[in-house]
């Protein structure tokens, strides 16, 4: 049996993958099958961060790991909240980072509130060799939440190709057009090409 790790304990992201990897054989364990290692994720771009948590877990473990990192980035506010999307209001706490988000768009036209979600993924091997993928969806930061579905910034995000807000689409529309849908199809395409790889 193959055997690949998701370096993640979200239990949505879990199931995304599994969508795609259980059904070509692969046997998938997550971090909460190992919940002694630490990461401590200090890089300074999406792809250093998934970087930084696949090879740490690779290396305690000796498996292929895949990690990403995610995040909402915003024209108007120098690429903010990026990297720092999950603890940008202080802890993690989607109703608070939404809130500051508002706050300091406040002055801003919605022509100009430009925004994208943005992912990468990072696979590695022990062999060290590695499959990096990256996705995004572009839209507009909306002065009032829209929406219920999804998590974090989805209320305030307008998907300008759909003409709604990303908390108005259902788990399999935004899975579709979504960031991490996107960086997954790349990843796929270059999928058997990197497993079978000596
Ligand atoms: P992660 O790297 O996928 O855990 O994402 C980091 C943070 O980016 C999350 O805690 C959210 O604040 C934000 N984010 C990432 N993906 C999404 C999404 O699909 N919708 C809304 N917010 C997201």
């Amino acid at each position: 049996m193959n055997k690949l790790v998701i370096a993640t304990n979200n239990v949505g992201k879990v199931k995304e993958y599994k969508t795609f990897l259980t059904p070509l054989g692969f046997e998938i364990a997550t971090l909460k099958d190992f919940p002694s290692i630490k990461i401590e994720e200090n890089g300074t771009t999406f792809e250093e961060n998934a970087t930084i948590k696949a090879s740490t877990v690779m290396m305690e473990l000796g498996l292929p790991v895949l990690a990403d990192d995610s995040g909402l980035v915003v024209d108007a506010l120098n690429d903010e909240p990026g990297i720092h999307s999950a603890r940008y209001a202080g802890d993690h706490n989607d109703v608070a980072n939404r809130k500051k988000l508002l706050t300091k768009l406040q002055n801003i036209p919605y022509e100009k509130r430009t925004a994208h979600f943005h992912t990468t993924i990072v696979a590695i091997k022990p062999n060290g060799q590695k499959l990096i993928a990256n996705g995004r969806v572009n839209g507009h930061i909306l002065n009032t939440e829209r929406g219920s579905n999804g998590f974090g910034y989805d209320p305030l995000f307008y998907v300008d190709a759909l003409g709604c807000s990303m908390a108005e689409l259902s788990p399999n529309q935004k899975n579709k057009i979504s960031h991490r849908g996107n960086a997954l199809k790349s990843f796929i395409k270059n999928f058997d090409k990197w497993w079978y790889s000596k």
